[in-house]
């Protein structure tokens, strides 16, 4: 019979896997802390198909989308929960390069970047606005929690800290508290550059804050940038304002210094009523060469990563998550080009 496999975090990599190995009848446990230190759980949701000051298309936006849209189109229906949003981002410059940045992009008939009409007078736009669409907004907490209870229906999912002190390393499987496994794989985001068989690994954690907030008289329709200042549609008819980008935190809490920082931000750029009711921050797993790391441990080949998702875990993990399984079954190599850990197996040989 063929051993489970455990996989530590259900985060969008852990949701996305999980969701994978179901389909492809793979037995599996998933063993999470209860969104402890989740950074999916805090994140906006917004697949974006431009990056940077220059309005860049991101890597593999084709691949990624593509895959992106089908998925969880498919948790969808699965589920019975909307999850995906089709939702134009109206981005306002807030500086005469990102302008020039845009209109070379509308010169040379950018496929995302798009002139607009619409006058949307409540917002300070004193560099103009474009539209970047196609763009997608998808719904990370429901699909998190909906999901989850899905696996416990199934007891496929156990809450609890995962004591990697307690793994037993036997010649073809793993024991992990009386149970065993044919493989571990880590899905566990940032808490993974902790962990002594992944500490080696070029981890650049980058800490996330935002601030929820009711703005009532703010249409729906849109996602809103100033920069890389965003408002974002969010749960129970809120709004997501948002986010830093911190590689020197010295907290993973929410810090009073963001929240006056970005009210501050939001009156300079939407002219209408603003409450806030909460504040989030988590960690995100970021890399330094920016890429995902995924693959088995050259040492330690039942030790499995997924992981380094960094900024844009929801475009990214549907079509890692299905490589990664056609990988453990089959061998296949990793579809996603640069994501592979093989590239860092020197290190962990160390
Ligand atoms: C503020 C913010 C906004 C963001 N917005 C976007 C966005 O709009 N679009 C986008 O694409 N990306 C966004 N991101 C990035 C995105 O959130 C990450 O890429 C993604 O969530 C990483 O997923 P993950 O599953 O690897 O990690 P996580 O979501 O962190 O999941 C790891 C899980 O493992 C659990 N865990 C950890 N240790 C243990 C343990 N010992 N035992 C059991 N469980 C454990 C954690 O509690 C968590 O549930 C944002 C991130 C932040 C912080």
């Amino acid at each position: 019979m063929q051993l489970p496999i455990l996989i530590i975090g259900q985060g969008l990599a852990g949701t996305l896997l999980s969701f994978e190995l179901y389909q492809q009848r793979v037995p599996f446990l998933v063993l999470d802390d209860g969104f402890t230190t989740s950074a999916s759980v805090v994140a906006s949701g917004v697949m974006n198909p431009v990056t940077g000051r220059q309005a860049h298309v991101t890597w593999e936006v084709d691949l990624f989308f593509a895959k992106a849209l089908e998925t969880y189109q498919a948790l969808e229906s699965f589920l019975g929960v909307a999850l995906v949003k089709k939702t134009p981002i109206i981005s306002c410059p807030n500086n005469p390069e990102m302008r020039l940045a845009y209109d070379k992009q509308l010169t040379d008939g950018s496929k995302y970047i798009h002139a607009v009409e619409e006058p949307f007078t409540y917002l300070h736009q004193p560099f103009g606005k474009v539209a970047i669409q196609p763009s997608y907004l998808i719904n990370v907490h429901s699909l998190l929690y909906s999901w989850r209870q899905f696996l416990q229906q199934q007891h496929l999912l156990q809450t609890a800290v995962f004591n990697e002190e307690l793994l037993e390393f036997h010649e073809d499987k793993l024991q992990y508290q009386g149970q065993n496994f044919g493989r571990v794989i880590y899905a566990n985001g940032a808490a993974a550059a902790t962990s002594s068989y992944w500490q080696n690994l070029p981890f650049a954690l980058n800490k996330g804050e935002a601030l929820l907030l009711d703005i009532p008289a703010l249409a729906k329709d849109y996602l809103y940038k100033s920069g890389i200042f965003s408002v974002v549609p969010w749960q129970n008819q809120q709004w997501w304002v948002g986010s830093s980008y911190d590689n020197h935190f010295t907290t993973p809490l929410p810090t009073q210094a963001f929240a006056k920082q970005k009210l501050s931000q939001l009156a300079n750029f939407i002219t209408l009523p603003a409450t806030q009711t909460a504040h989030v921050a988590a960690i995100r797993p970021s890399t330094v060469d920016r890429k995902p790391m995924i693959g088995f441990h050259p040492k330690w080949n039942l030790l499995g990563l997924f992981n380094g998702l960094g900024t844009k875990g929801v475009s990214m993990a549907p079509a890692l998550a299905t490589s990664f399984v056609q990988n453990i079954l089959h061998g296949t190599p990793l579809k996603v080009p640069n994501a592979q850990l093989e590239r860092f197996h020197k290190i962990l040989n160390r």
